[in-house]
């Protein structure tokens, strides 16, 4: 079965979030289970494709509006990433090293469909299914089968997976132009609430949409920043399928970037020595329960709530609790962080930008990992620190809810509120310092989390179903 994952990012040529760790693993699994899996992404100008070689496969140009722009096909030569990886380069649009926030994003993210469809129907190939991933790629459906310009692959099925109903790409229009000669009766799909909506468009076309959590499938319908009545009306065609975590890259027992590689056994000594040199580096107490953050600064995950949960914890727990946070977003937040780290100098470390070597070392060497998240479709740091041994500290929301139980249940193993407030996740803080001083429960919650599966063998599975059943 030949598949197509179309996305803006994917791990490690070119990662934001959880999307790119989705499209960097997902289809190394499912090629390990027999499928012909490759990934279509636009061409950034980054470590990785300056240091890997690419082939040129295919040259062509195509029209954007008024524009018409040379593009290339590069297919990295080793497909050492464990699928064939292609990158659409068109010198002036596609070939910038930001993946996201140019003013010309729906020129960048339309013409990299364009280019794709172009590639695939002028090179005669075709695929089995094309996997879309968010809005990005959201119009890939809806022209693939209301376009005569590519009636010679219409019959391909499509799947849209949302990563995040928040973003839909939307776009006025004015720029309809951008779009080649399409069906005039089926302009209707193209729009929602008078603007172009490319992950409208999507769920509307696609035979298939997929959130990355069951709990986000629901949650969609009620809050998707406008397209909550659509996701109620085409929800027959939705599926949830909680997002798995590469064990290859992340994998404590084998990580490059911790100080001390642990597994299950040696959890308690490895997480220590981690710990001890993340404290060193930052500042901080070795001795205290160190609760981490990891991710972007935006109201989305909750993080305007964390200046005041770090100060409400630690005048309540004075001396005996440290926070770490790593991340960038909102820029009013990021001084406030920093000045909060002023205040508490040697409780408070900030970290202020992307870096993926240091999250590796904060999930091993956290104790706590806090996620306040407003909406969290899926959540993947949670499922980094259940396999690092660092008990997630959650609101009960999205893919959350999933994956979270509360150690006050019988099989539980972290510890979750219910609504949203800086007041409800203090809360959480004081039971995280009560466990904390009960070692051995601490152990063995460790011990629990660490044994979960929440590897993509298990969610590549229902990927695979999905893909037959088209
Ligand atoms: P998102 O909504 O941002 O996609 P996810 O939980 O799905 O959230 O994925 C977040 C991914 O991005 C994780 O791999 C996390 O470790 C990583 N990440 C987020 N912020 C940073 C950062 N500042 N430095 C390093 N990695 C980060």
């Amino acid at each position: 079965m030949k598949i197509f994952h179309l996305s803006a990012e994917c791990y490690p040529v070119a990662k934001v979030g959880g999307l790119g760790d989705v499209v960097g693993a997902l289809p190394k699994y499912l090629n390990q289970a027999g499928l012909d899996t490759s990934v279509v992404m636009p061409f950034y100008d980054r470590k990785f494709t300056r240091e890997n070689l690419f082939d040129v496969i295919f040259e062509a140009s195509t029209k954007l509006g008024d524009k018409r722009y040379e593009f290339q096909v590069l297919k990295e030569q080793t497909d050492k990433l464990g699928f064939p990886l292609y990158l659409i380069k068109a010198p002036g649009l596609l070939d910038r090293e930001n993946i996201y926030s140019y003013p010309d994003e729906t020129e960048q993210f339309v013409f990299f469909q364009l280019a794709f469809l172009d590639w695939l129907n002028w090179s005669q190939q075709t695929a089995d299914v094309i996997h879309c991933h968010d809005h990005h790629s959201g119009l890939v459906p809806f022209l693939l089968y209301h376009s005569a310009l590519y009636k010679r692959i219409s019959n391909i099925p499509t799947i849209l997976t949302i990563h995040n109903g928040q973003y839909h790409g939307a776009f006025s229009w004015d720029k309809f132009n951008y779009l080649p000669e399409i069906d005039p009766d089926s302009t209707g799909l193209l729009d929602w609430r008078g603007g172009i909506n490319p992950l409208a468009a999507a769920v509307k076309c696609a035979w298939k949409y997929t959130t990355v959590s069951p709990t986000y499938l629901h949650e969609l319908t009620i809050q998707s920043n406008g397209l909550e009545y659509l996701f109620y009306t085409e929800g027959q065609k939705g599926r949830g399928i909680i997002n798995g975590i590469d064990t290859q890259v992340w994998n404590p027992e084998t990580d490059p970037m911790l100080v001390k590689n642990y597994h299950t056994k040696t959890a308690d000594k490895g997480k220590k020595e981690n710990k001890d040199a993340l404290c060193e580096k930052f500042g901080l107490s070795p001795d205290k329960p160190l609760v981490v953050f990891i991710g972007r600064l935006v109201d989305e995950k909750g993080a305007d709530l964390i200046p005041a949960i770090i100060r409400k914890s630690l005048d309540k727990h004075k001396g005996a609790l440290s926070f770490m946070i790593l991340g960038s977003g909102e820029s009013g937040l990021e001084l406030e962080l920093k000045q909060l780290q002023e205040q508490f100098a040697g409780e408070c470390s900030v970290y202020i930008g992307y870096n993926e070597e240091l999250a590796h070392l904060v999930y091993a060497a956290g104790d706590f990992l806090l996620m306040p998240s407003r909406v969290e479709p899926c959540g993947l740091n949670q499922l980094y620190s259940l396999r690092y041994g660092t008990v997630p500290i959650v609101h009960s929301t999205g893919g959350l809810r999933d994956t979270v139980i509360d150690f006050g249940n019988e099989e539980g193993y972290g510890i979750t509120f219910n609504n949203i407030s800086a007041e409800e996740a203090c809360v959480s803080i004081d039971r995280a310092v009560t466990l904390y001083a009960n070692t051995p429960h601490l152990k063995l919650l460790r011990k629990r989390m660490m044994e979960l599966d929440f590897s993509w063998d298990r969610s590549a599975k229902e990927y695979i179903q999905l893909y037959e059943s088209l």
